[in-house]
């Protein structure tokens, strides 16, 4: 669920405006950076090098031990 925060008071980083929401007005430029941090990044890269998410965790015991099992679920 979207949180809803006040932008009141800020102005946009590209042209100065004052922002009323998300984005500005006058160029689009968004409130939030673009910049992450440096742990999102190295997520980023191990989640696309390997490829591996929970799914896969819960997907490949039974394929394994119990076959068929997959297939009838
Ligand atoms: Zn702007």
């Amino acid at each position: 669920m979207k949180s809803l925060v006040s932008h009141e008071g800020m102005r946009c980083a590209n042209c100065d405006t004052p922002l009323v929401g998300e984005f500005c007005h006058e160029c689009g430029q968004s409130v939030h950076s673009v910049l992450k941090p440096v742990y999102y990044m190295v997520e980023e890269t191990v989640e696309t090098v390997l490829h591996i998410d929970s799914r896969i965790l819960h997907t490949l015991p039974p394929l394994f031990l119990r076959p068929g099992f997959l297939t009838l679920e």
